[in-house]
């Protein structure tokens, strides 16, 4: 069944978003969600509970690799499938000519 307009706008009255409320970090002084560990550098109440340079250095060697094996994969295979590899890595192709 149909609703007025004030039917819809009284419901919707309450839909407003609010912006989250963020705590600043004793460490870094960088913002965070209130009682979460701090995502820039891993303390949560003064003291590190994640090892977040470690994760992301890790990360990046992974990526690194990966990187390389595509490489190594491009100049080994025939060209009409390194067209395919390279068309969704357009930097890649760069790269390796
Ligand atoms: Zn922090």
């Amino acid at each position: 069944m149909r609703h007025t307009r004030a039917h819809t706008k009284n419901r919707r009255s309450h839909h407003a978003l609010t912006a989250p409320s963020m705590a600043v970090c004793s460490n870094c002084s960088a913002q965070h969600r209130p009682h979460h560990m701090c995502l820039e550098c891993g303390f949560y109440k003064g003291r590190q509970v994640m090892d977040l340079k470690a994760q992301k250095d890790a990360r990046e060697a992974r990526m690194q690799a990966k990187r390389e094996a595509i490489r190594g994969e491009e100049q080994s295979v025939d060209t009409s499938e390194a067209e395919t590899v390279s068309a969704a890595e357009p930097q890649a192709e760069k790269d390796s000519k």
